[in-house]
């Protein structure tokens, strides 16, 4: 077993994507390669934060959540978890030799920027929530890196059902950029095959200017209907960031490790 440098672990409701509300489990890895202008996750961004855990010790505490708090899923978030690749398979693995347990019917969900190959841990991980960032995170977001992602993710075999995307946007001008025929043409293994399509307003928009929020959701709503590329291609969510709107903080949440 090795040792991982992690943020903070936390149960709570899972904020965003297309399992949201749905009691879940965290574990927030240390280090990110990008710095997006609104990340709410900053101190989660250096390699060096956090603690050092050993992986067999933090599968124990996510075996001793499911037992004791009855939560059966499982989200490796950070910063960007897939620094550590060799950690979440040795967590996983650890996990799962725990054969005492009747039928665990444990799901594991992995939060990336889509900007490293999935590597061995593919073979672990029950949804890849896979958020490439536009424009308006100011960064110089490495399509063609994604676009390996997506197709490595083909070539292992994950499925439909085991995927979705997320895009973060403050307008929807973010929609009609460039990025978005580069989004297009990387995820092509999957279109037209029910996958999701999260767009999701920036939460620190509702921070600022909550009825700007509700606007932008508006509009995105009913953009949502209309036929275009995106729609064309994705089964489209729009969908808030529900612990902002709850005003749930993690760093608050009960520590379980
Ligand atoms: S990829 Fe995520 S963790 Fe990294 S800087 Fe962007 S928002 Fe923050």
């Amino acid at each position: 077993m090795s040792f991982v440098r992690v943020i903070d672990t936390f149960s709570a409701i899972q904020g965003e994507g297309h399992l949201i509300g749905t009691p879940s489990h965290f574990v927030r890895f240390a280090g990110c390669n990008l710095n997006c202008t609104w990340c709410d996750t900053v101190y989660a961004r250096t390699l060096t934060g956090g603690d050092k855990l050993q992986t067999g010790l933090i599968a124990e505490g996510l075996w001793s959540i499911m037992l004791s708090k009855g939560i059966r899923h499982f989200v490796f978030t950070g910063g960007e978890p897939l620094f550590h690749p060799d950690a979440i398979s040795e967590i996983v693995e650890e996990f799962w030799s725990r054969t005492d347990y009747p039928t665990p019917q444990a799901h594991f969900t992995i939060e990336t920027n889509g900007t490293f190959l999935p590597k061995q841990v593919v073979k672990y991980i029950g949804l890849w929530s896979i958020s490439p960032k536009l424009r308006n995170a100011d960064v110089s977001y490495p399509w063609w890196k994604f676009e390996r992602m997506v197709e490595a993710l083909r070539l292992h075999g994950v499925g439909p059902s085991q995927v979705q995307f997320k895009l973060v946007v403050d307008s929807l001008d973010d929609l009609r950029q460039p990025d978005i025929k580069s989004f297009l043409k990387a995820t092509r293994p999957y279109h037209r095959s029910r996958v999701p399509l999260i767009l999701q307003p920036n939460g620190n928009l509702w921070r600022k200017n909550r009825q700007a929020y509700l606007d932008l959701m508006t509009k995105l709503a009913q953009g949502a209907i209309k036929k275009h590329a995106l729609s064309r291609n994705f089964d489209i969510q729009v969908l808030p960031q529900l612990h902002v709107l709850l005003n749930v903080d993690p760093k608050r949440e009960e520590e379980a490790i």
